[in-house]
């Protein structure tokens, strides 16, 4: 999503015009999700701590799996 500052407003990148600025007001825009330091930091640590303990839960049952076959 791009912000235009003046107009106040998100924009969709297909609504900006082929030079990237706002089609109201034809100043740039800003891209926050250009930058991708910004998208990683946007990712909060309940993320990682979800994907982690899916991760223990998964590799338990693969032992548990393993475990069936002998
Ligand atoms: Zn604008």
């Amino acid at each position: 999503m791009a912000w235009c500052s003046s107009c106040q407003r998100y924009l969709t990148p297909a609504t900006l015009t082929a030079e990237g600025a706002c089609p109201a007001c034809g100043r740039d825009v800003d891209h926050p999700d250009d930058r991708p330091a910004v998208a990683a930091e946007r990712i909060p640590w309940h993320f990682w701590l979800l994907v982690a303990g899916a991760a223990v839960y998964l590799a338990w049952r693969a032992v548990q799996g393993v475990a069936l076959l002998l």
